[in-house]
């Protein structure tokens, strides 16, 4: 059980008869960044708020680092660091401030620690603007840091990247992809956006009215969703013909009135080209492409698309 840092079975949260959270199966691995991808309202935030026992599960088990929750006592929630929601501070200080007290009620002494966090997600120490006075962005840093302070070997995000800039996000990105990397800590993140997770997550889960409806590793999605060279032809029916004929191929899609798809022989895309204009064939344009992300969380999620 314990290569899971996160693993729950039949996980379900019923709010006044209504299931929000339907028989999870979680398995976040350890060491490793899992998204859970869903659309607004799909269940993340109740999902994560069990994890973190805020509200309390209708039915099944969670295992934090292998271990049943109700066993796991509170002591062990240091190494649990969260951003759940919009993080609470206090208005009337600034961002140094509310990590001291912060730092304090968690019993922290290192000196560097609150100038380090702050330095992580990119805010300045100096700074003398109150919390109140933050963008949502600025927000979402200090959250972060709040979450990090402590070195937590988990981290559990809810939607880290809303309100960010790209520069805030590709931050952001960098620096979770860094704490994985480098320090070993497993990071289990919810977006709505297939983007900001298609570069930071190892495995995805996507989660649709409450139901997780899959797994998957992220590399292993990348082999499976083929490659392929794609033609732009003035006539398909006879670069078909020549495809078949000249180039002895087979594997290949026809899509619409002029677009070829060729799932074979793809790195002969030059050859090719010159032999359909050879044939009189007029060639707009000729690329590769992988399977796209997006059109395999629609089948997925059944024409519901995410982000
Ligand atoms: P978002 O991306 O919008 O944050 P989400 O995937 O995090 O969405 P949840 O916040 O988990 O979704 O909500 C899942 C469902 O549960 C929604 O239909 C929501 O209205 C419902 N819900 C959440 N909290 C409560 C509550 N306290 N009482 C009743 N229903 C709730």
């Amino acid at each position: 059980m314990d290569k899971y840092a996160i693993e729950t079975v039949n996980l379900t949260k019923e709010y006044h008869g209504r299931i929000v959270a339907d028989g999870i199966n979680l398995h976040v691995p350890k060491g490793k960044i899992y998204a859970l991808l869903g659309r607004n309202g799909a269940g993340k935030t109740t999902t994560m708020k069990m994890l973190l026992r805020l509200i309390r599960p209708t039915d099944g088990s969670i295992y934090l680092f292998g271990e049943n929750c109700s066993r796991f006592g509170k002591g062990n929630y240091h190494r649990i660091g969260s951003v759940i929601e919009a993080p609470a501070f206090y208005e009337n200080l600034t961002a140094k401030e509310n990590l001291e007290i912060l730092a304090r009620l968690r019993g922290m002494h290192r000196r560097d620690t609150i100038e380090n966090a702050l330095f992580a997600v990119h805010l300045d120490k100096e700074d003398k603007k109150l919390f109140r006075e933050y963008s949502l962005g600025m927000k979402q840093r200090l959250g972060l840091a709040a979450a990090v302070m402590h070195e937590p070997e988990l981290l559990i995000l809810d939607e880290p990247m809303n309100g960010l800039d790209p520069i805030g996000i590709h931050e952001t990105r960098a620096y979770l992809l860094q704490l994985c990397r480098e320090k070993g800590t497993t990071i289990f993140v919810s977006s709505h956006v297939l983007n900001e997770v298609e570069q930071l997550a190892d495995v995805i889960g996507v989660i649709n009215k409450g139901k997780l409806l899959e797994e998957t590793n992220l590399q292993e999605l990348y082999r499976q969703r083929r490659r392929y060279a794609e033609f732009e032809v003035s006539d398909v029916n006879r670069a078909a013909f020549v495809l078949e004929r000249r180039f002895r191929i087979s594997d290949y899609a026809i899509i619409g009135n002029n677009i070829l798809r060729l799932y074979e022989k793809i790195d002969s895309r030059a050859q090719i080209n010159s032999g359909l204009v050879a044939e009189g064939i007029f060639v707009g344009k000729v690329c590769v492409e992988s399977g796209k992300l997006e059109e395999y969380f629609t089948e997925l999620v059944g024409g519901d698309t995410i982000g």
